[in-house]
C-alpha cells in the first residue's frame, strides 16, 4: 500500500470561514505557508451566505468574496475544501493534522466550472445553500461565488443515468472516485470553526421545526440576500408576500433547556439589521421582535437600536411561551408581556427565530485543546491574549472561541495570526530547506 502523503506548512488554518481566511491571509502576507482545511465544499463560512452586515448594511458577499478570492490565489496559501479533520496532535516540533479528502465524484484538477453537469442532471434536491427554500441539481457547484467553482455530486441522491458525465467536456466526472487521506504538518494551527445554529427541531414549544412559516435567522438572511432562493422576501408555505413578521429573541440562548445558558451576542444586532431591511423589502409589513433584554454591545450599535426603533419597528418586551401554526398559514406567537401586560397572543404572517449559537466543531476526540463548560475552546489568557489554547501552538479565533460578531472575529483572528507568527520566529524555521 502507497505511503500516505505529507505536506508541509508553517500553519495549518482548520475552517475557512472569515476567520480563517482572515488569519491564513495576515500570515501569508508575512511569507509564511498557509493550509486551510475547509469541511464544505467553498470557503466563506457563514458570512458569504449573509445578506448584509450591521452595523454598516454593506453587502456581506461585496466584503467576503474578495478575501476569498485572496485567499484563493495568494502563493502562499493552499485551500483544502471538502476535508474532514480526523486529529491533531503534537509530535515534537510539529503539529500532525490527519485530513481526509471527501470524493467530490468530479476531478477539481479537469472541472472547468462550465455547469453543463449541473443543467443536465434531471435530479432535484432542497438547496441548503439556499436555505431549503430553492432548488439545486444532484451535481452542482456548491453556490454561485463558492471557491473553488468545482461541482460536487451527491452521491446519496445521484441516480447515475450518467448525463453529467456525458456533457461534461473535460471528462471530470468519476463516479468510482474514493475518499483520500493524508497529513498536513505545521509548526503552529489555528483552530476557527466557527459556529452552527441550534436546531430548530430541538424546542417543542417553537413548534420543533415542523411550523412551515417559522424559520431560522440564517433562512432570512438568504430570503434578504440579493442571489436568494425568490429574489424578494415571500413565506415559505404560500409564496404570499408576508404583511406581519415576528422575531422570537433568545430563542435557543439564555435557555437551560436547549443546554445554552451564555447569550449568543449576535442575535439582537441581526434580528434588528434583518428587521431594518425587510422595512426596505416590504415598506408597508409590521415587524415586531420579541425580547428579554436588547444587547447593542458595539460601537454604534445603540444608534443602530435606536434607528430601527424609529423607523417604525416594534419592540415587545416579552417572553414568548409557546408557537403553534394558525389559520391559513398564520403563526401565533403566545407570550407574557413584561412591560405589564399580562399573557397576550398575536399571530403573524412569518416568524423567524433567534436560535442559538453552538460551537461549530468539537475539538475531542479529534484535538487535545480544552473547551469550556460552553463548549466552545478555552482561552488560556483570556484578558491578555484571548487567542491562546492550551495546546502548544495552536491558536484559536473567531466564533471557535465563543460567539462574536465579525469585527470582534476579525480582530481576534490578526491576533491569532501575531501569535502564531510570534510562536514561529522563536522557534527554528523548519520549511528553509523544503521546497
Ligand atoms: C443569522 C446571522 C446573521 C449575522 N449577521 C451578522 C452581521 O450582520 N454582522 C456581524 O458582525 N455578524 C453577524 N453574524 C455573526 C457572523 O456570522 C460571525 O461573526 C462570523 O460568521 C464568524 O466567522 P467564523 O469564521 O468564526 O465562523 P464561520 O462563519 O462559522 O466559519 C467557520 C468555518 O469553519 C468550517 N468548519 C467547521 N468545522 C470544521 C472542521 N472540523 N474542519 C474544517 N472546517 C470546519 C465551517 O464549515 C465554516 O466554513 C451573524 C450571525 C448569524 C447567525
Amino acid at each position: 500500500m502507497a505511503e500516505p502523503q505529507v505536506q508541509h506548512f508553517d500553519t495549518i488554518v482548520i475552517g475557512g470561514g472569515i476567520a480563517g481566511l482572515q488569519s491564513a491571509l495576515d500570515l501569508a502576507d508575512q511569507g509564511y505557508r498557509v493550509a486551510v482545511v475547509e469541511k464544505d465544499a467553498s470557503i466563506g463560512g457563514k458570512m458569504i451566505r449573509l445578506s448584509k452586515v450591521f452595523p454598516t448594511l454593506d453587502c456581506a458577499s461585496c466584503i467576503t468574496t474578495p478575501k476569498m478570492a485572496s485567499a484563493a490565489h495568494h502563493e502562499n496559501i493552499t485551500l483544502f475544501t471538502y476535508c474532514n479533520v480526523d486529529g491533531i496532535v503534537r509530535m515534537g516540533e510539529e503539529i500532525h493534522a490527519r485530513i481526509t479528502q471527501n470524493p467530490r465524484y468530479v476531478d477539481p484538477d479537469k472541472c472547468i466550472g462550465c455547469r453543463k453537469c449541473e443543467y443536465a442532471c434531471p435530479v432535484y434536491l432542497p438547496d441548503m445553500e439556499q436555505g431549503g427554500f430553492s432548488a439545486k441539481k444532484a451535481i452542482s457547484i456548491p453556490f454561485s461565488n463558492a471557491i473553488p467553482q468545482v461541482a460536487v455530486l451527491d452521491a446519496e441522491h445521484c441516480m447515475l443515468c450518467g448525463q453529467c458525465e456525458t456533457v461534461c467536456p473535460t471528462d471530470a466526472v468519476d463516479y468510482f472516485m474514493e475518499p483520500e487521506t493524508f497529513t498536513l504538518t505545521a509548526r503552529t494551527a489555528v483552530l476557527s470553526t466557527g459556529f452552527e445554529l441550534s436546531p430548530v427541531k430541538d424546542k417543542a414549544q417553537y413548534g420543533n421545526g415542523e411550523i412551515p412559516n417559522v424559520i431560522d435567522s440564517l433562512q432570512m438572511e438568504r430570503l434578504l440576500a440579493p442571489h436568494g432562493p425568490y429574489n424578494r422576501v415571500l413565506r415559505p408555505s404560500d409564496g404570499m408576500e408576508p404583511d406581519s413578521i415576528a422575531y422570537v429573541q433568545c430563542a435557543g440562548s439564555r435557555d437551560k433547556s436547549m443546554g445554552v445558558s451564555y447569550c449568543s451576542r449576535v442575535c439582537c444586532m441581526y434580528a434588528i439589521k434583518q428587521a431594518m431591511l425587510l422595512s426596505g423589502a416590504l415598506p408597508l409589513a409590521d415587524i415586531t421582535i420579541y425580547y428579554m433584554d436588547i444587547r447593542a454591545f458595539g460601537k454604534g450599535y445603540e444608534q443602530f437600536y435606536q434607528n430601527a426603533k424609529a423607523m417604525g419597528i416594534e419592540f415587545v418586551k416579552a417572553k414568548v411561551a409557546r408557537i403553534n401554526e394558525g389559520d391559513g398559514g398564520s403563526v401565533t406567537v403566545r407570550y407574557e408581556n413584561q412591560d405589564g401586560g399580562g399573557i397576550q397572543t398575536m399571530d403573524h404572517d412569518l416568524v423567524v427565530l433567534s436560535m442559538g449559537i453552538l460551537p461549530g466543531w468539537r475539538p475531542e476526540p479529534y484535538c487535545p485543546v480544552s473547551t469550556d463548560s460552553d463548549r466552545f475552546i478555552t482561552s488560556i489568557k483570556p484578558k491578555i491574549s484571548p487567542v491562546l489554547t492550551d495546546m502548544e501552538g495552536v491558536f484559536a479565533a473567531g466564533a471557535a472561541a465563543g460567539p462574536k460578531d465579525i469585527v470582534d472575529t476579525i480582530s481576534e483572528s490578526g491576533s491569532a495570526a501575531v501569535e502564531a507568527a510570534k510562536y514561529m520566529q522563536a522557534s527554528e524555521p523548519i520549511l528553509e530547506t523544503q521546497p
